[in-house]
């Protein structure tokens, strides 16, 4: 994803589920508490739950250590 350099991201993250080791780095790291761990198939993931109230700011992106959120 392209960013600014302030890390800010052009658009809603998305995760990629088999990257995600559902570690919880993002869901710490977003400013507006929009991520949750859910569990599928016995995997916890990422969520971003109401996207619509993402602001863009890419630390959720930056916090993942295995750039799964892209
Ligand atoms: S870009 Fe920012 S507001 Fe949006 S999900 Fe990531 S950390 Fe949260
Ligand atoms: S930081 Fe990355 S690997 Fe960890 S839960 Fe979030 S998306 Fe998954």
């Amino acid at each position: 994803m392209e960013t600014d350099g302030s890390g800010a991201v052009d658009r809603v993250p998305t995760v990629d589920l088999v990257l995600c080791s559902g570690c919880g780095r993002c869901v710490a790291a977003c400013s507006a508490k929009l991520i949750t761990l859910e569990t599928a198939r016995f995997h916890k993931n990422a969520v971003i739950r109401n996207p619509e109230r993402c602001n863009c700011c890419g630390l959720c992106v930056k916090a993942c250590p295995v750039a799964a959120l892209l």
